[in-house]
């Protein structure tokens, strides 16, 4: 997608079945949100921005789901495997269809790129119990599973916690802009999404910032990606894309409210 050359050793099917386990940790041990309306809205965003994705990753193919967790930190986040979770949290800061679905563009795009599996791969590589000849014998080999496993973090804290690289987040931002633009969100929102984060970085750590690192440079970024953003979300417009995901009354912050 993005061109470059990729180090990924990881089975596609391995990675979908680290992400659907690590999942199902998040379920188990996670307070689901019940609001319906509130599920109903995140809901909305998701299929919005799944129906543009590429079509093999698309909506049909039943796997995706997403839920939303009762946790004020601002974090959502996409597994491989097609899962998604949004905390409640991220709807204080992302206060706008438009701005949630720049967070799940972006999470998407991590899973679209492939960036779980390159990071992993990555510490394989740094591993030096593991020499070439193992890796080439296959990193999902059983013998090396708890390495891949437990040396990442993988469980209730994959996707979550670890931090991607700048690299990534770029990239995921580029992909994520593309995403909501096509699936007829104001691009733009993009970025008053970002500026929303770092009004929040003076109330402390959150943890999708602090794994999200939040800069001049990506709001910078996103600027120079709006006109390619634009074209695509005039392009969703004039096909008749209008997304009517509206975030449940007591959700909603104006913008005036904000400080
Ligand atoms: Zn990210």
């Amino acid at each position: 997608m993005t061109g470059r050359k990729q180090l990924t050793l990881i089975h596609e099917d391995r990675m979908d079945a680290m992400g659907i386990a690590a999942f199902a940790s998040l379920k188990q041990h996670g307070e689901l949100n019940q609001d319906p309306a509130i599920n109903e809205y995140v809901k909305c965003v998701v299929i919005a921005i799944l129906e543009v994705i590429p079509r093999e990753y698309g909506p049909d193919d039943g796997r995706w789901e997403v839920l939303v967790f009762e946790d004020s930190t601002p974090n959502a986040f996409a597994l491989p495997g097609g899962k998604i979770g949004v905390h409640t949290g991220m709807l204080d800061v992302a206060t706008t269809a438009g701005q949630l679905a720049a967070v799940l563009g972006h999470e998407v795009g991590h899973v679209l790129l492939n960036h779980g599996n390159e990071r992993m791969s990555q510490s394989i590589l740094a591993d030096t119990a593991m020499n070439t000849a193992s890796i080439a014998a296959g990193a999902a080999a059983p013998q090396y599973q708890d390495l891949v496993v437990g040396g990442l973090g993988v469980g209730a804290q994959f996707g979550v916690l670890l931090p991607f690289s700048r690299k990534h987040e770029s990239e995921a931002d580029q992909v994520g802009q593309i995403f909501m633009a096509e699936a007829g969100f104001y691009p733009a929102e993009a970025i008053t999404l970002w500026q929303n984060m770092a009004q929040m970085s003076g109330e402390g750590p959150a943890q999708w910032q602090s794994t999200h690192p939040s800069d001049e440079t990506r709001i910078a970024k996103l600027h120079a990606n709006l006109p390619q953003a634009m074209q695509a979300y005039e392009k969703a417009r004039a096909s008749g894309k209008d997304p009517q995901c509206a975030p449940p009354p007591d959700e909603w912050i104006s913008p005036e409210a904000l400080p």
